[in-house]
């Protein structure tokens, strides 16, 4: 029995649909899957589903892009209670800041005398999470670049001239927001920050977990993961991280994880949404109903 907990839609930057995606998993023989889009829990509704009918467990999640000592990290959400109020007004800022992102991105486009439009990017990203993959779909669309690598190379890459940087929560801030919501907190690819270092200031700040398992990761790189999370009582995750058609290949079914990760997740789901419960206990009524029916 296998699993893959990090996987994206068109909710998104991925380009699958989740019934699309469900359909995949399916064909790969996973028993479980979660659904870890960027800044979004919109998809994980119809991925519930998608998934009850393809008779596959389904993990609600969202990753959330973060930052520590000024870098770039993604943490993951497994199992927050979607309707969580505080969860939802911080993903939506995330989201008006990626929208800004995509409209920054085209008016340095435009000084470069490449009349893409912003409204060209948001329809093909057609959801309130676009990031730059859309603007790179929007200019092969237009015909300025023959395909997406050119985007990426001459125009969209970090240093190139409409890469904008992105204004991100801090790690810790995370952390608390996916707590609080009842979620479990996990490192997505730690192999991909080339910096270890950043781990335990997260395992300091509350991380639950580790993406040891990722289509990125060498052998030694989930070997080194595996012995950090084993010493420091971490859970072990892992997933394909697929995009769809979006980066190169569709990568699921390249990562199979066993399905006890699964259930060790589940369990400190658990344990988290009754420490929350007991916290809400041991509060004083609110004077205002509409508080206390908000969790
Ligand atoms: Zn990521
Ligand atoms: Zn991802």
């Amino acid at each position: 029995m296998f699993a893959d907990l990090h996987l994206h839609t068109n909710f998104s930057d991925g380009t699958y649909t989740p019934e699309e995606l469900a359909a995949h998993a399916q064909r790969h023989g996973l028993c479980a899957i979660a659904l870890t889009d960027h800044d979004t829990v919109e998809g994980c509704l119809r991925m519930a589903l998608a998934c009850g009918q393809a008779e596959m467990e389904f993990v609600p999640g969202a990753e959330l892009t973060a930052e520590l000592a000024g870098q770039e990290l993604h943490l993951i959400g497994y199992y927050m209670d979607s309707a969580n109020a505080k969860l939802l007004a911080e993903l939506a800022k995330f989201q008006t800041v990626r929208q800004n992102r995509i409209r920054e991105m085209v008016a340095r486009l435009n000084k470069l005398n490449i009349p893409l439009e912003a409204a060209a990017v948001f329809a093909i990203a057609n959801c309130r999470s676009p990031g730059r993959p859309h603007v790179g779909r929007a200019l092969v669309q237009a015909g300025f670049c023959s395909n997406l690598d050119e985007a990426f190379d001459r125009f969209l890459k970090r240093n190139r001239p409409a890469w904008v940087p992105k204004s991100k929560i801090s790690a810790v801030d995370a952390i608390a927001l996916i707590h609080q919501a009842g979620g479990v907190a996990v490192m997505a690819h730690p192999g991909l920050n080339h910096n270890d270092d950043l781990i335990p200031p997260l395992v300091a700040g509350g991380l639950d977990g580790l993406e040891c398992f990722h289509t990125k990761h060498s052998p030694t790189a989930t070997e080194r993961y595996l012995d950090f999370a084993h010493k420091h009582g971490l859970l072990v995750t892992g997933g394909s991280d697929c995009h769809g058609m979006n980066k190169g290949q569709p990568l699921i079914g390249s990562v199979k994880l066993p399905y006890h990760y699964v259930e060790a997740l589940k369990s400190k789901a658990n344990e988290v949404a009754q420490a929350n419960n007991s916290i809400a206990l041991a509060l004083p009524p609110m004077p205002n109903p509409l508080h206390s029916a908000e969790r």
